[in-house]
């Protein structure tokens, strides 16, 4: 025959003790045992369960009696599954246990406060976002940044309970977080409905957090926008989120770049254009010219007959590429010829001579070979030029 359990051993009361006495050696038990208190400790944990269990019984006044007397699910030996070879027995219905448990502690249960679960959590990711000038984005920065953010409350130190209280033992679940509908085999089991499954409550909320265990505060960081930035690029800064709860890593911060327009360079991809204007002379007879980098300048040779549009490249004069330590882009220099609006006399008479000997048509090219539209076409251009012109002095 098995032995039945001494409930009252367990919680360490006199046969005698008034229901006031056990709930009150319960709760303090409870509260030294708790898992929460113990953590991976599987002792304070099986005491816990214990001490869960004689309360059960002795805590209600109807089971306590049937205990006390040996009656009812308590009868040792009353026939097949009547034995106390475990706890298993009797009824534990989540609800009726949260009813009696609520009573014992003082009341309603509705509006206590949930505590979060104190099992280990990463921080929340955050995103901020951060406006730099074109130079900060292509040689990297140190920038001032304020995030708003949760941090643990530094009344309770994130308990959400009131200095000097501590959160309690769920009163609904008895801190398994787990509550059962129903019986034996049609029961189900669910997370409790009062704590959610964390197992404690908070019954005096810290003024500071409400409860919540944080609070909401302005973190005031330094951060480092690396070389190579874009606009838009998002950027992960590891660890600079919201801190972790119950010793879990801290989360990530996601900086999103606005960069301001160079009046110089173009982004494009990992590269920078940049227009380049050419004088006519320049074009035709070709140079050397100065053009800008990110340090400083640089001389390019311009070939003789550059055509409008041309592209010279100065390979790794371009920005850092993110991610890729080293490697930098190029600066595209596209070559534009520079038409001037207005020409002096001398430099209409020059134009005039260079008009002479350049007497090819350029857009025969256009049109079929020696055809009536070529010829047609060439005879239109000769009179267009002078259309052209004029419109141009009129307007
Ligand atoms: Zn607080
Ligand atoms: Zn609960």
């Amino acid at each position: 025959m098995a032995t039945r359990p001494d409930y009252y051993k367990t919680l360490g009361v006199d046969r005698k003790a008034t229901p006031e006495e056990i709930k009150k050696t319960y709760r303090k038990l409870a509260r030294q045992y708790h898992p929460d208190r113990n953590p991976d400790d599987e002792q304070a944990e099986a005491r816990f369960k214990e001490i869960s269990q004689a309360h059960d019984v002795l805590g209600d006044p109807e089971k306590r009696k049937q205990y006390d007397s040996g009656s009812g699910p308590f009868a040792t030996g009353a026939g097949p599954g009547g034995g106390f070879g475990g706890f298993g027995n009797f009824d534990f219905d989540g609800n009726s246990m949260g009813d009696i448990l609520s009573n014992l502690f003082g009341g309603s249960t509705s509006g206590r406060r949930v505590r979060t679960k104190p099992r280990a959590e990463k921080g929340t990711d955050l995103e901020a976002q951060v406006s730099i000038s074109f130079d900060q984005a292509v040689s990297g920065a140190q920038v001032p940044l304020q995030v708003p953010m949760h941090q643990s409350c530094p009344t309770c130190h994130g308990t959400g309970a009131k200095p000097g209280t501590a959160p309690s033992v769920c009163p609904r679940c008895e801190g398994r977080g787990i509550e059962t509908q129903g019986q034996g085999m049609f029961s189900i089991s669910q997370p409790c409905s009062l704590c959610g499954g964390t197992g404690t409550v908070i019954e005096d909320p810290c003024p500071t957090c409400n409860g919540a265990g944080a609070v909401r505060t302005v973190k005031r960081l330094r951060v480092n926008i690396p070389a190579g930035v874009r606009d838009g690029s998002r950027i992960r800064l590891a660890g600079k989120g919201e801190p972790g709860r119950n010793g879990g890593p801290p989360g990530d911060l996601y900086l999103i770049t606005h960069v301001e327009p160079s009046s110089l360079f173009t982004r494009k991809g990992d590269n920078l254009e940049v227009e380049v204007p050419l004088s006519i002379p320049e074009a035709l007879r070709g140079a050397e010219v100065q053009v800008p980098t990110l340090s400083g300048t640089k001389t390019l040779r311009v070939q003789p007959g550059t055509a409008s549009g041309t592209v010279q490249r100065l390979r790794g004069e371009g920005p850092p590429k993110l991610g890729r330590s080293g490697e930098k882009g190029d600066i595209h220099y596209r070559f534009v010829i520079d038409v001037p609006k207005n020409l002096s006399k001398e430099q209409e008479s020059a134009i005039e001579e260079l008009s002479r000997t350049l007497d090819g048509n350029p857009r025969a090219g256009l049109f079929g070979n020696g055809s009536a539209a070529a010829a047609a076409a060439a005879s239109a251009s000769a009179a267009g030029d002078t259309a052209a012109k004029g419109a141009g002095d009129g307007s």
